[in-house]
């Protein structure tokens, strides 16, 4: 099973004509609210890539909890080990102006309660082929945790640094497969990434030196670039599509590429079913509604 540990939250994207001035206020044209976080993200997109899947996270004692956590099992997400916190969900406030561009503030509510002690009991989830994944989009000490008590078990990690503030360089050699965009590469090795893919390659070999086994860099609509510790390197096309919204683009190729993984499909072809099933999503409205089925990454490459 992949065991994820992770961000639960609700987004409220309200899009607007332009951003409003300090001490001003608009009117917002439509308002949707959405189940969403990294964690959540792509544990749906793991589950729906065919692969089992238990989240662990934090909600908090309010009605919008209640209905992500439907929502989840509904992706036939194992929720049994979604705590519940005297606090409020963890948040996003999206607003979208009409060119496109966003402005988010972020409320961790609940993702923000969970302790170390909280994950004590997680090496009762590990099996024999089970894997590790978490973001950082929960306390920096229960990530670590994670790590720590998953390598103490054989278990195999996947971190997607991501946002990239606060990562301690220490708990790299506790992760075997790093996954992570250009922006959170460039703010982890320092090194400003042209469109040169030698950028790349120097950034994803600084990561390895760092004690990652295998390192993945997404590169938006340019596609992926893969290398492990025996200096082996795939560079991915992205799939030409039409994107409408790329929201969840790096989610689904995640939970995508770990499901395809832990079915035992090779790292090659696992990064092409990934990138298959993020350029769907990207041809789609939304975020976890928007991560497509693997009958629908089967089709699509059949095409
Ligand atoms: P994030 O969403 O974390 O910023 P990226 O933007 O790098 O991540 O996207 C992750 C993956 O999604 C890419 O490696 C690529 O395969 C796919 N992807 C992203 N944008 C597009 C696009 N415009 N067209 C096709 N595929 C895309």
């Amino acid at each position: 099973n992949i065991v994820v540990v992770g961000s639960i939250n609700m987004d409220f994207v309200c899009y607007i004509r332009r951003f409003p001035q300090p001490g001003e206020t608009v009117q917002s044209y439509r308002t949707e609210t959405k189940s969403g976080g990294k964690g959540a993200n792509q544990a749906v997109a793991a589950a729906l890539s065919g692969g089992k899947v238990s989240l662990v996270g934090a909600v908090g004692n309010d009605s919008y909890s209640r209905d992500i956590v439907f929502g989840l099992r509904n992706y036939r997400v194992d929720t049994d080990r979604i705590m519940q916190k005297k606090s409020d969900i963890g948040t996003a406030f999206i607003a979208v102006e009409e060119s496109g561009q966003n402005n988010i503030v972020i409320s961790e509510g609940a993702n923000g309660c969970l302790t170390v002690e909280d994950l004590k009991d997680l090496p009762e989830l590990f099996g024999p082929s089970s894997v590790l994944l978490v973001q950082n989009e929960i306390p920096w000490a229960c990530t670590r945790a994670a790590l720590q008590l998953a390598k103490d078990h054989g278990v195999r990690t996947y971190f997607n640094p991501a946002p990239a503030l606060g990562i301690e360089e220490d708990v790299f050699p506790l992760v075997d497969v790093m996954i992570l965009n250009e922006s959170e590469a460039e703010s982890i090795t320092s090194i400003r990434l042209s469109e040169e893919l030698s950028d790349v390659k120097q950034a994803a070999s600084r990561i390895i030196a760092l004690g990652v086994r295998e390192v993945i860099i997404t590169l938006g609509e340019k596609g992926s670039f893969y290398m492990n510790d025996q200096e082996e390197s795939i560079f991915t096309p992205a799939f030409s599509v039409h994107a409408v919204d790329t929201t969840a683009a790096g989610d689904t190729f995640i939970g995508s590429l770990i499901a395809a993984r832990q079915q035992g499909t090779p790292i090659r072809e696992a990064l092409r079913q990934a990138s298959a099933a993020s350029a769907l999503a990207v041809s789609r409205a939304g975020a976890q509604e928007s991560i497509p089925t693997a009958e629908e990454v089967a089709e699509f490459l059949s095409r």
